[in-house]
């Protein structure tokens, strides 16, 4: 189980995103604005963030960098949602610091198995205890 916030400003994406975190076990949090999405992380400091591009308030890239440059935040994976994942946008993606990317419209088995890629890669002290990948 993680914590995972999710930026996004689309309501279908968000509540498809919601619905399958949230029946796989994790504990989602939602944000529909950059800057609500951002105080968010700083407060609550999530396992992993997905972050939409195209958001009302600020670019999802730029809301990127600044929650990595934050020693707060800098830890928190970021993985982009994104509807454009051709070449330069990959390069663009990683440049402003994600983690990596997933394209949308949203594949149920391949958002699940990419969040899970995404958690296992958080180091095992930011983990909850009962975690079964934990070694003893
Ligand atoms: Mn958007």
């Amino acid at each position: 189980m993680a914590k995972i916030l999710i930026i996004e400003d689309n309501v279908q994406n968000m509540k498809l995103a919601a619905f399958l975190l949230n029946s796989a076990g994790h504990v989602v949090i939602q944000a529909s604005h950059a800057l609500g999405g951002i105080a968010i992380a700083q407060q609550h400091h999530p396992d992993l963030i997905l972050m939409d591009i195209q958001l009302p308030d600020m670019d999802g890239l730029a809301a990127t960098r600044i929650l990595k440059s934050d020693p707060a935040t800098r830890d928190i994976k970021i993985y982009a949602l994104t509807a454009f994942a051709m070449k330069g946008d990959e390069e663009k993606i990683h440049a402003a610091g994600c983690d990596g990317y997933i394209a949308k419209p949203i594949r149920y088995q391949t958002f699940l198995s990419t969040v899970m890629s995404a958690i296992s890669e958080v180091p095992a002290a930011q983990k909850g205890k009962s975690d079964p990948n934990e070694q003893p």
